[in-house]
Order: structure tokens, then C-alpha cells, then sequence
């Protein structure tokens, strides 16, 4: 990637593969990781990276546009003399009112939260990130009726938590999974499910997010299902009951919405049309791409641009933004839909 850049590859290639803008997918923004095993060390950045990203974007003349604003130039579908960059933040995590918002107020730029109301009361976890920590305090782990690890060196913790989370992705029906974590949980004394606990800013503090307006919250469902599996009549209630929850809470009915995990195997056409009956006017995936003039017809299955927090050089997001490196992660296309 940084050859692409240097060799001005990717900034003639912006031309051609850029499109109109990208989506920028972000998760958490703290100054120190939180990954005990460094297996969710992507999903976090420092707000000084965030701050060169910002920068960058700014100087080199891209627009940093709400997500209303994003989907108004998608739909018109012509070409902005500028390129836009929508900034995106999954799941509501505290650190992105104490570190990202810092950032977005200094530099003046609006930015989108999406959130899960099951994360914020307790009857969602992010269960990815409290296998983690369980996996680091425990030296054996078992499921309940299922499979065990034993974790004692680092090698075996890194292995287990990538058994459990197969196992809970997969064998595991997504009902099933918060009652079998806090089984284990309590196992080795340890509590799951308490927003605080797991640094979900709580809905005081979305409030005081969401009352400024550089500050867009959109939709995330409910318990952070994966929707593929789930019936049609429950991906529909996920999706309202989150954006029924969201507008009693904070003011403001969610336009926009984001698919939980938001790969291929967690969000297709089916959930796409959906979304769209829900009244959605967008929805995001965690598909790699930049935003082209086709995706006016498929508003609801938009590509990001992930910025991991395990490779935090400017260079790569610039590679990637350029959209060259899209038909490289989706096969040859240049339009990534869903
Ligand atoms: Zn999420």
C-alpha cells in the first residue's frame, strides 16, 4: 500500500476508482488499547491518529459531510468538484465522547454514531471483547455443554478466543450467546453485561453527544444480532425497536443504519431491502469500498473504509480512501454492493 501511495498510483487512481467519496468505519478512539490478547487491537485508534486523518482529509480539499449530506449527493449522483469523507463510529463506545469528539469539535466536523440501545441497558454485550477479557484471566475455558480451551500461554489464549468466537458465530444460535457468556462468566467471577463495565457511554452521555449538531446517531439494532440469522420478522424488529428506542431516548428518530459485524455473512440483499422498508434512508456494511455513482440505487448496502487500529499510518487510509485497493478486497469490482 504505501508503494501504491508513493509511486502516485493511488492518487491518479483516485480519479478513477475514488468515486464520490468514502465512508470512513470507525470503532473505538482511546489513547490506550484495550485488548489484553491484542485480538481487537483493529478496532481501536488514538485520537492523535484520528486527528492526522482529519487533518489529512482537510488539506488535501475532501469535504467531511453528515451522513444526511453523504446520501443527498449519492442520490443526486453527480460528481462534486470535491470528494466527500463521512466519519462513522460502531456501537457507542464512551471513549468516543472522551477522545473522538475532541478531535471532531476542533477541526468542526460532523461525525456519526451508530448504536445498539441493547448495549446501553445491559441486555447486549459486546461479547467479542468480554470473551477477550475472560480468556486473559482464566487458564481454562468451557462451554457450557460445549467445547473447552485450555489458556495458558498466550498462544493458547489467542487460540481459544478465536475457537469461541467461531464457536459462538456459528454453532451458537445469536439468542443463545449473552446466557452462555455469563454462564461463563460467573464461572471465573467475573460480571458481563453492565454498560459501564464494558465502556458503552450510558444514554446521559449519548444525550449530551447528540444535542450537538456536528453529532448524527444512527441505528445499530437492538441486541447486535447478526441478521442473516435471524427470521425476516425479527431483522425488521431488531431495526425498528432499536430506532423506537433511540428516538424515546434522545429526541430524534435514527435515519441511518449500520448492519452488526456488516461482512457478507451478516448482511445481504434481503437485509438491505429491509432496511429500506424500515425507512432507513442509508445503511452501512463492513465491506471494504469506496462510494460510487451506482450506489444510487442501492442505498442501503453502503461500503466503508475501515481504519485499523493495528496499522495507524497515515498512508494506508490515504491508499485506501483513493479506492484503489477496492476491486483488490472485492474480486476485481469497483462497486461494492451488497
Ligand atoms: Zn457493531
Amino acid at each position: 500500500m504505501r508503494l501504491a501511495w508513493h509511486s502516485g498510483f493511488a492518487s491518479s487512481a483516485r480519479t478513477r476508482f475514488g468515486g464520490l467519496g468514502s465512508i470512513i468505519m470507525l470503532h473505538r478512539v482511546r489513547p490506550d488499547c484495550i485488548s489484553p490478547l491484542g485480538v481487537t487491537r483493529s478496532l481501536s485508534i488514538t485520537p492523535k491518529f484520528l486527528d492526522e486523518i482529519v487533518a489529512s482529509l482537510k488539506a488535501e480539499g475532501t469535504e467531511i459531510v453528515s451522513m444526511d449530506e453523504m446520501a443527498e449527493r449519492v442520490k443526486a449522483g453527480a460528481r462534486h468538484e470535491r470528494r466527500f469523507a463521512a466519519i462513522t463510529l460502531d456501537d457507542g463506545y464512551n471513549d468516543n465522547l472522551n477522545h473522538a469528539y475532541p478531535v471532531f469539535q476542533k477541526h468542526n466536523v460532523p461525525f456519526t454514531i451508530y448504536a445498539a440501545p441493547g448495549l446501553v441497558e445491559g441486555a447486549a454485550v459486546l461479547w467479542w471483547e468480554v470473551a477477550e477479557k475472560l480468556i486473559a484471566k482464566a487458564s481454562i475455558i468451557r462451554v457450557p455443554g460445549g467445547p473447552e480451551w485450555r489458556c495458558e500461554t498466550l498462544f493458547q489464549k489467542r487460540a481459544a478466543f478465536h475457537g469461541l468466537m467461531r464457536y459462538f458465530s456459528f454453532s451458537l444460535s445469536e439468542i443463545e450467546q449473552l446466557p452462555v457468556l455469563r454462564d461463563m462468566c460467573a464461572a471465573e467471577g467475573m460480571v458481563c453485561g453492565v454498560a459501564a463495565d464494558q465502556d458503552v457511554m450510558s444514554w446521559k452521555e449519548m444525550r449530551r453527544i447528540a444535542a450537538d449538531p456536528l453529532c448524527t446517531i444512527g441505528a445499530h439494532t437492538v441486541h447486535h444480532y447478526n441478521l442473516k440469522r435471524l427470521t425476516p420478522q425479527m431483522v425488521g424488529q431488531e431495526m425498528r425497536q432499536s430506532a423506537d428506542m433511540l428516538e424515546d431516548e434522545l429526541g430524534k428518530r435514527p435515519a441511518h443504519f449500520a448492519y452488526p459485524y456488516g461482512s457478507a455473512k451478516a448482511a445481504g440483499r434481503r437485509e438491505a431491502r429491509i432496511a429500506a422498508e424500515e425507512g432507513f434512508v442509508s445503511a452501512v456494511t463492513t465491506r471494504h469500498g469506496t462510494i460510487q455513482v451506482e450506489h444510487r440505487a442501492n442505498l442501503h448496502a453502503l461500503p466503508r473504509i475501515s481504519i485499523n487500529g493495528r496499522f495507524q499510518k497515515l498512508v494506508y487510509a490515504q491508499t485506501m480512501m483513493s479506492g484503489v485497493t477496492t476491486p483488490i478486497a472485492n474480486a476485481g469490482r469497483r462497486v461494492v454492493q451488497a
